[in-house]
C-alpha cells in the first residue's frame, strides 16, 4: 500500500487566528459567501479536537452556517448552493429517521456540492447516489448520515477517537466524518478518486483527514485500532482484516451482499468475539480486492 499521507494534515493557515468575535456573531446574517461562514467551519472543526468529550454538546447546540468554500469551488459548482438547499436534505434525513444531531449537523455543514462534477451540482442535495467517474458514486446523503449515525451510538456517548473509512471516493463522507472523529482515515483503490478526494478536500484545510491510497479490504494494521469503521462499498462479508483491527467496544458497519445488500453492525465484544446485527437494506457498489 502506498502512503500518500506526506501532504497531510493540511494547514488551517489564515481562518484560524485573524476573525474576531466580532465576525463570529454575524454568523446568522445571510450572507453571500463569506469569511464568517469559514469561521463557522472552523469553529466546529476545531471542538472535537479540542475536548472531546465535550465536542457532542457544543457542535450540536451551535447554529451550523455554511462551511468554507473558494471562490474557485464557487465557480466550479456553477453557482452558489443556498444554505437552504443543504438544510432542506438535512430536514429530509432527520425525517427519515436519523436522529443524531451531531450527524444532522455536520451534515449541514459539508458542501456536497464542491464534491460534484459541476455539471451535476445542481443535484448535489437530492436524496440519490451520483455518478464520481471510474463507475463509482457518492453515496446517498441519508445512507451516510446513517451508517455515521450508528456507528456513533457507542458506550463513550459517541466520541469517536480514530475512524476507518474504506473507500473515499470523492472524499465527501470522510469530510462529513471529519466532524464526528478526532481522526479519520480513509483508503480509495482507485488512484484518480484517491487524488480527487485530495482535491475536493484540499480548499477545506481538514486537518484530521489523512487519505490513503491501497486495498481497503487490508485495513490499516499500522494505524490500528479503530473505534469505528465504515465501509462504503459491498462485500460478501466483511474481511476478517477489519475486524481484527477494531478496538474492544469498537463499532463497525458495513453494506454486505451482492445483488441484495443489507447494512451490518459489527460490534467487537472482547478480543475473539463480535456481535453482528442486520439493519436495513442498502445498495452499494461492490467492494474490490487490489488496486487500479
Ligand atoms: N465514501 C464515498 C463513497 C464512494 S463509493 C462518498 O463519500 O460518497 C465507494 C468507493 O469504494 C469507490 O470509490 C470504490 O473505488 C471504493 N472501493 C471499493 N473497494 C475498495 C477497497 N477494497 N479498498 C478501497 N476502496 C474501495
Amino acid at each position: 500500500m502506498t502512503d500518500k499521507t506526506k501532504r497531510f494534515p493540511l494547514t488551517l493557515s489564515s481562518l484560524v487566528d485573524k476573525k474576531s468575535s466580532a465576525d463570529q456573531n454575524k454568523r446568522s446574517v445571510a450572507t453571500p459567501q463569506t469569511a464568517t461562514t469559514n469561521v463557522a467551519w472552523e469553529n466546529s472543526r476545531s471542538t472535537p479536537r479540542n475536548a472531546a468529550g465535550a465536542a457532542p454538546t457544543a457542535l450540536a447546540s451551535k447554529p451550523m452556517s455554511r462551511p468554507m468554500q473558494t471562490a474557485s469551488h464557487v465557480e466550479r459548482s456553477g453557482s452558489m448552493v443556498s444554505d437552504g438547499v443543504r438544510k432542506a436534505m438535512v430536514d429530509r434525513i432527520a425525517r427519515q429517521g436519523v436522529s443524531d444531531a451531531k450527524v444532522l449537523a455536520a451534515m449541514e455543514a459539508v458542501p456536497r456540492h464542491m464534491f460534484m462534477e459541476p455539471g451535476l451540482s445542481s443535484q448535489a442535495y437530492i436524496d440519490a447516489s451520483l455518478p464520481i467517474g471510474h463507475h463509482q458514486t457518492i453515496s446517498q446523503p441519508y445512507i451516510v448520515a446513517r451508517m455515521i449515525e450508528i456507528m456513533r451510538d457507542n458506550q463513550q456517548g459517541g466520541v469517536l477517537h480514530r475512524v476507518l473509512e474504506i473507500g473515499t471516493g470523492c472524499g465527501y463522507q470522510a469530510a462529513v466524518l471529519s466532524l464526528v472523529a478526532k481522526e479519520v482515515y480513509s483508503i480509495e483503490r482507485i488512484k484518480p478518486l484517491h487524488e480527487l478526494a485530495r482535491s475536493n478536500l484540499r480548499p477545506l484545510r481538514i486537518a484530521n483527514i489523512r487519505l490513503h491510497y491501497g486495498d481497503g479490504m487490508l485495513g490499516l494494521p499500522q494505524v490500528a485500532p479503530f473505534d469505528g469503521i465504515i465501509l462504503a462499498a459491498a462485500g460478501l462479508e466483511v474481511p476478517q482484516a477489519l475486524l481484527d483491527q477494531m478496538t474492544i467496544g469498537g463499532r463497525l458497519v458495513a453494506p454486505v451482499g451482492a445483488r441484495h445488500q443489507v447494512l451490518q453492525l459489527i460490534q467487537r465484544t472482547s478480543k475473539f468475539d463480535w456481535t453482528s446485527t442486520t439493519l436495513e437494506d442498502c445498495h452499494f457498489v461492490p467492494l474490490r480486492a487490489g488496486t487500479v
